[in-house]
């Protein structure tokens, strides 16, 4: 697809939800990576296979290459060669959780690999911490700053201080990561992703047993019911889900599925569904048991399952009979009763059906309350293990890596509190670092992650970085976070590296994804776990001893060994090495099991109706939301969403994506925010004047986008824009409404309540008119800005 037909693509609306089409190249066609460069016919194409890493869904990918001159790095040397250059990414149609299909982001990611702002050799800080003044080093000089550094903590017994930030990884990266630290000895990872919904993954592990995101079986059902999910967006595994949608849809003639959207704006999964209901923010739990009230008490759940499959049900009838009367509920949610009466019964009735929650229902401090509630719909349903309903995928059969050496050393700093809290908490982190609670923290890791952008201000991020003496990031880029650090030891990009995947959000089977180096590396980058390797093996003794490999890729090969033991699957062969070869052609393993009953991991061995039930601990558990900002003072809520382009922001820096338009408003290149035409004639505002949307933790400007699919109690400011740093594309264009959110979290899990702040609206000086593409093509560069 050529630049201008992606843009007229994604300006017809679809967004991060396109299904571009694979390239139809068949398997037999994708060169393995054995053939050298000596062997490729310039001029000719070739389509190595990957996997996509720009969110955590872990789509396959096949990448083209074409046979072209340019510098690379050698040995360190920079020397001009006739390499390979990727062209063009699509769609892997061998991969189970894309087949083909890839959203826009993923198709960015050359822009990733040719982002003339990468950082492009070591660096090491020169001026005040955040100043942005680094000055290039070598790889030898900055590994050597890194090791005295590490070297002092274990000299002096404070492994513990050492802290690694990451972000929402899985796989065998992560066990890289996890094996230094524990080597090391230091008990502080912490993941931060801030739209990761955490609970309805502790919601899982509550009621099912199962500390993961269930797969969807969207293909097969006939009735979707999604608090605030949006699945067709960024939620999760946007890809798997717009193609079981649209099977769903199209693929099953004479059956079309029904989807209600449950969320208060009227987002792109809400313009693809059937119903969509603009429910109050941090009232869908009620809303589920309102409806789970009505099942019950018509007799419409799956009484087999309820009888033979669950524990606590009388109980959590009970409480729910008593406190959420569809009446009841919906004085306060702002739904009327005979429509909750009716979804309930189309819900119970049209079966296979299938209940999911996620984004802004799920980012209220109630958010575990609705992931729970819903959970528990699925099970009145008998969704839970059943084709048309919701599965936990096995872990891929990967073989063991050899024990970690501990030396007194680490077992000592093995034993110390880890900092974050339970479960473990950026916010909570920020907290202990500003208190030097339970201990100071000497030396931070930081990868894959950018907690000063999406986190509050008020979280005091930065601040509580900066107590930390010496900083060393990972990226590739200098965001808002790595723009802190002391020493920069840049990450290659994936498309430059050994890279593998674990799906987020499962397929029903065991799938692992992996990518060989497509590229040789453009600048003098190195790949994240061989560098942690290398520091391993300077540390000496037992933390060099955990790591007898010389490079990722031998990591990979061990842990691939488990999969080829398995010998089913997506690949099997006689001998390692041409399992290996075919492994890395295919671009992963995957089961060819199908989808099977539920083994129920709870301490029951059943699904558990935990709302409601005394002893539980889950009573506890909140039930009314909190909001940060007095209703008479602040009137609004802000409900921030993650866009299509950007995610949580890490997209901003590629530029196709800032000209893909928003798929509800067209618009791009900035920042808006969408507010209820009647709301905003009371307000005296109209489209394009700016105004400022004040928090009681800070404010930030932007111009109105009149959008009747706002609640007119509510505004929407998409999230992504507004960086401080992180290169030409994206810096100083547009706001992060981020940064004025209280940093209100849901208790249990301690994950960001991104929905729970209250804000007001004030005119503002002067007007901006927001670039909209397929309304006023004539924009220039100064109106982007
Ligand atoms: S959903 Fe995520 S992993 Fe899949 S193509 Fe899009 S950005 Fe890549």
């Amino acid at each position: 697809m050529k630049r201008r037909e992606f843009l007229i693509t994604t300006a017809l609306g679809a967004g991060s939800t396109v299904l571009l089409e694979s390239c139809g190249h068949s398997e037999e066609k994708i060169i393995p990576l054995l053939i050298s460069e000596e062997q490729l016919i310039p001029g000719a194409e070739q389509w190595t296979a990957s996997v996509c890493r720009q969110c955590a869904a872990g789509c396959g990918i096949l990448v083209r290459t074409m046979m072209g001159e340019r510098e690379t790095i050698v040995n360190g040397e920079r020397v001009r060669l006739s390499v390979r250059q990727a062209k063009k990414i699509e769609g892997n149609p061998d991969h189970p959780v894309n087949r083909g299909r890839l959203c826009a982001r993923g198709q960015a990611a050359l822009q990733v690999l040719y982002n003339p702002d990468r950082v492009k050799t070591p660096l090491k800080r020169v001026g005040p911490r955040g100043s942005g003044h680094f000055q290039p080093a070598s790889w030898d000089e900055a590994l050597e700053l890194v090791t005295v550094r590490l070297k002092e903590l274990r000299e002096q017994n404070e492994p513990h201080t050492l802290l690694f930030l990451t972000g929402a990884l899985q796989g065998p990266t992560t066990t890289v990561i996890e094996r230094f630290l524990q080597a090391f000895g230091s008990p502080n990872l912490i993941r931060h992703d801030a739209f990761a919904p955490d609970p309805v993954r502790e919601a899982n592990r509550l009621t099912m047993g199962y500390d993961a995101y269930a797969a969807l079986d969207l293909e097969r059902t006939n009735y979707l019911l999604s608090f605030g999910a949006g699945f067709l967006e960024t939620y999760l595994s946007p890809v798997q889900y717009s193609r079981g949608f649209g099977h769903m849809r199209q693929g099953r003639p004479g059956r079309r599925g029904k989807i209600v959207q449950i969320e208060p704006r009227f987002s792109l999964t809400a313009a693809n569904a059937d119903e969509w209901v603009p429910v109050k923010p941090g009232t869908e739990g009620a809303l589920a048991l309102a409806m789970a009230h009505v099942i019950m008490q018509e007799g419409l759940y799956d009484k087999e399952f309820v009888s033979r499959s669950s524990e606590g049900f009388e109980e959590f009838r009970r409480f729910v009979e008593e406190n959420y009367h569809p009446d009841r509920v919906a004085s306060f949610a702002d739904v009327a009763a005979a429509r909750i009466r009716r979804i309930a019964r189309e819900f119970a009735t049209h079966r296979p059906a299938l209940a999911l929650a996620g984004d802004a229902a799920t980012a209220h401090t109630n958010g575990l309350f609705t992931a729970v509630a819903v959970a528990a719909l699925n099970a009145l349903v008998g969704a839970i293990g059943a084709p048309g309903g919701i599965f936990f995928d096995a872990p891929p059969p990967l073989g063991p890596l050899p024990p970690v050496m501990l030396d007194d050393v680490a077992r000592r700093g093995l034993d110390r509190v880890p900092l974050g809290g339970a479960p473990r908490s950026a916010l909570t982190l920020a907290e202990q670092l500003l208190s030097s609670q339970p201990y100071p923290m000497r030396v931070a890791f930081i990868h894959e992650t950018n907690p000063v952008f999406t986190l509050p201000e008020a979280a005091k991020v930065k601040e509580a970085l900066d107590r930390v003496p010496f900083i060393v990031s990972f990226s590739p880029f200098l965001d808002e976070t790595a723009t802190l650090a002391d020493v920069i030891l840049p990450d290659h990009v994936p498309l430059e590296s050994w890279t593998d995947a674990i799906p987020v959000s499962g397929t029903g089977r065991a799938v692992f994804g992996i990518g060989q180096p497509i590229v040789a590396p453009l600048h003098d980058t190195r790949s994240t776990p061989e560098v942690l390797i290398q520091l391993a093996k300077a540390l000496g003794g037992s933390v060099a001893a955990s790591f007898p490999w010389e490079s990722y890729s031998d990591v990979l090969k061990t842990v691939a060994r488990g999969l080829f033991a398995a010998r089913r699957g997506s690949v099997v062969a006689e001998d390692f090495d041409s399992f290996w070869d075919q492994l890395v052609t295919k671009g992963g393993w995957w089961d060819d099991a199908v989808p099977s009953p539920i083994a129920f991991r709870t301490p029951s061995r059943k699904f558990e109706f935990v709302i409601g039930r005394k002893g539980s601990g889950i009573p506890e558990m909140e039930t009314e939301p909190q909001f940060a900002g007095d209703g008479s003072d602040y009137p609004f809520h802000l409900i921030v969403y993650p866009s299509v382009a950007f995610g949580d922001g890490r997209g901003a820096n590629q530029p196709w994506l800032q000209e893909m338009p928003d798929p509800m408003t067209t618009a791009c290149w900035g920042s808006w925010v969408e507010i209820n035409p009647k709301t905003a004639e009371r307000l005296g505002v109209k489209e394009n004047d700016l105004v400022w949307i004040e928090s009681p933790y800070g404010r930030v400007q932007a111009p109105v986008l009149l959008f009747p699919g706002a609640r007119p109690d509510t505004l929407h400011i998409p999230v992504g824009q507004g960086h401080d740093a992180y290169g030409r594309y994206a810096q100083h264009r547009g706001v992060n409404p981020l940064k004025i959110l209280a940093p209100l979290r849901e208790p249990r899990t301690g994950s960001l309540a991104w929905a729970a702040t209250r804000v007001r609206v004030s005119k503002a000086e002067g007007s901006k008119r927001i670039v909209k593409i397929g309304f006023d093509r004539r924009h220039t560069e100064a109106e982007r800005r």
